[in-house]
């Protein structure tokens, strides 16, 4: 993290070796801990599920298990997330947007190096979505 915000006062046109090198170990080590979290979590999950066959206050167990759960499902999403940037960074396609083939900004990826888009084509992909769900609310009625 330390290196990135560093780096962050100059500003590059274009993603150097240094700057893949920098986003490599970022998310290698955020890799690391997600996998950590999901150890734990999974760990957690177990006690409870010994908890909860004593029967003890069972309601609260069972929304702290979902609880565990869900960061377990966040965790998962963001570790194939950060495998997936790793693969391209190996093969040379981080930083470039999946719909328009440009370049992201580089303060966007230290903001969210899982991105697989650039800003433009963001707003456009959510804008689609948005007008989605207002169709499936208008087909409702
Ligand atoms: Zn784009």
């Amino acid at each position: 993290m330390n290196l990135l915000h560093q780096e962050e006062r100059r500003s590059f046109a274009m993603l150097t070796e240094k700057n893949k090198q920098h986003f490599k170990k970022w998310l290698s080590q955020r890799l690391n801990e997600s996998l950590e979290k999901t150890r734990d979590t999974l760990i957690d999950i177990r006690d409870l599920k010994d908890k909860l066959s004593n029967h003890v206050d069972e309601a609260s167990h069972a929304s702290a298990m979902g609880f565990a759960l869900r960061i377990r499902d966040r965790e998962a999403k963001l570790i194939r997330k950060i495998r997936e940037a790793l693969g391209r960074l190996e093969q040379g396609t981080f930083g470039i947007c999946e719909e328009c083939g440009e370049e992201i900004p580089l303060r966007r990826l230290r903001a969210r190096p899982v991105t697989t888009l650039c800003i433009e084509c963001k707003e456009e992909q959510e804008a689609e979505e948005r007008t989605k769900a207002e169709e499936v609310l208008i087909a409702d009625y």
